[in-house]
């Protein structure tokens, strides 16, 4: 036997007795029916029409070859965000961007990456000679996304975090002679943001990747190695250099027959805070194919749905996520997860919106940022040159990463408790995932979209999904962050709470 009791069974007919009379009674000859639902029901109707089977097929669709992963600046990224503004014009969005349109265009250079590359390692022998060892891409190494295209034969010089900092008394390149060859350089710097913050702030500068390419070439290198085994865009193009991402496999090569490994040079720089840089005793061959766009145009995706209210609509709730990825790194990068999962959630909770006719008090305003990839240019930009004043920005909820896993993580939702309250009674009432919020000291070098609202001081929160059971290869900025990867469930959950959370913070 159902749960549903006799009781309620026997009264049934009645209630729709009277929903009948009351439908009979509202309607008046030659006009249209009057719209049946309460906005509680609409929003009900709405939040159950959210389904994973089509946020899935958004991230499908974003993830397809014809969008070439999404590289700011490409022909790809501009369709893939041709597509959003379909969708978004079809709801009954209005277009915010530059003149009129739906794009907020920004100086983007960008650099394609071809397949054609190599890495190989050469080591002396005891008898004389040289056997050499070559890498494979993906699985050992990526070329770097913002490499010059050509060849370079050259000794290894490991120098440390790639650092020269004199006004805290510290150099990387102090004693090593890196002239014509090739760096061999550690990412961020030797210590974290906690526990001492101010120190932490005075060395971030030197964290930035297209810091420690500028400074590897200042010095006269002809090439790096980079102990950071991911394809990314996030750096400047130097002509003439030529970078490499490398693994564990290679740095602890680069270590053979040292007296001590790489893991312990790193333990012992970080304990010191002192280089210990030294030349590594063997030559290595770096060939890149790239090509370099310093003409390249990036854009954000821009749209509002506006509230109701004659003072409350110049107010607005921010939904942002990142529609761009990293392009080819020889084969095509999907960026399901990243961010493919971020808009797909964002668009399913935009529909949402717009068809439950909800009346809303503040205006609904969407970003879909270009270049998040490229160190967050397309958010930056848009703080830098906002379509309403970032003052009138109550809440901006920034979607991140949120297609695998099974819990949900709210970055500053510490700092800024009310966006989190209206997304955490939207979950206790209706959803019921595990679901916390962090505490974000936003110190560190910015690595999402959020870094420049928090910044400029807009209440933000960053969204992401955890938990996920680990897979059998590296995903994240691989070619393997694919739709099949992803967890349809928390994208559907995820986007009734936002969907939810938004006509809470718009009318509240
Ligand atoms: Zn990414």
């Amino acid at each position: 036997m159902s749960r549903l009791s006799f009781a309620a069974r026997a009264l049934a007919p009645l209630s729709l007795i009277a929903c009948f009379a009351t439908t009979l009674a509202g309607q008046q000859p030659g006009r249209p029916a009057p719209t049946p639902a309460s906005p509680q029901d609409r929003t009900m109707a709405a939040m159950h029409g959210i389904s994973s089977h089509v946020i899935l097929d958004y991230v499908k669709e974003m993830t397809a070859e014809k969008y070439a992963g999404r590289l700011t600046g490409t022909a790809g990224y501009d369709s893939s965000a041709a597509w959003t503004v379909g969708l978004l014009r079809s709801w009954g969005y209005q277009p915010m961007g530059d003149k009129g349109s739906w794009y907020q265009k920004f100086p983007n250079p960008y650099t394609l990456v071809r397949p054609g590359t190599e890495l190989s390692l050469h080591l002396p022998q005891p008898g004389g000679g040289t056997i050499t060892k070559s890498y494979a891409w993906e699985t050992e190494f990526f070329q770097g996304s913002t490499s010059d295209a050509g060849k370079v034969n050259a000794e290894a010089v490991y120098v440390g975090y790639g650092v020269t900092a004199p006004e805290l008394g510290y150099d990387d390149y102090a004693g090593v002679d890196v002239k014509g060859k090739i760096v061999v350089v550690e990412p961020e710097v030797p210590m974290g943001p906690m526990p001492d913050s101010a120190f932490f702030r005075k060395w971030r500068p030197y964290s930035f990747h297209s810091y420690k390419i500028e400074n590897a070439a200042k010095h006269g290198a002809a090439g790096m190695v980079y102990d950071y085994h991911i394809a990314n865009p996030n750096a400047r193009f130097v002509k003439g250099f030529i970078l490499t991402y490398v693994g564990q496999t290679v740095m602890n090569d680069l270590f053979a027959g040292l007296p001590v490994s790489h893991r312990q040079t790193v333990d012992q720089i970080r304990s010191t805070l002192k280089p210990a840089s030294r030349p590594l005793g063997k030559t290595m061959t770096l060939v890149n194919n790239t090509e370099h766009h310093p003409e390249g145009i990036g854009s954000n995706v821009i749209g509002v749905l506006p509230g109701s209210d004659p003072e409350l609509k110049n107010e607005y709730v921010v939904l942002g996520a990142h529609l761009d990825h990293l392009g080819y790194n020889h084969e095509m990068m999907p960026g399901a997860h990243d961010n493919a999962s971020g808009v797909a959630v964002l668009l399913a909770a935009a529909e949402a919106i717009a068809k439950s006719k909800v009346p809303m008090k503040r205006s609904v305003l969407l970003l879909l940022f270009g270049a998040e990839e490229q160190g967050v240019a397309g958010s930056e930009y848009y703080v830098a040159h906002p379509v309403v004043p970032n003052a009138k920005i109550t809440a901006f909820l920034n979607l991140e990463s949120v297609g695998r896993g099974e819990r949900i993580g709210v970055s500053s939702g510490v700092e800024y408790p009310a966006i989190f309250e209206a997304m955490k009674r939207a979950n206790d009432a209706y959803v019921h995932r595990a679901m916390g919020a962090f505490a974000n000291p936003n110190l560190a070098r910015p690595r999402q979209d959020a870094a420049h609202f928090l910044w400029a001081k807009i209440p933000t929160v960053s969204i992401g999904t955890s938990g996920a059971p680990p897979l059998p290869y590296a995903s994240y900025h691989t070619t393997k962050d694919r739709w099949e990867i992803l967890t349809p469930e928390i994208m559907e959950d995820l986007a009734r709470i936002t969907f939810l959370a938004t006509l809470d913070l718009v009318n509240r």
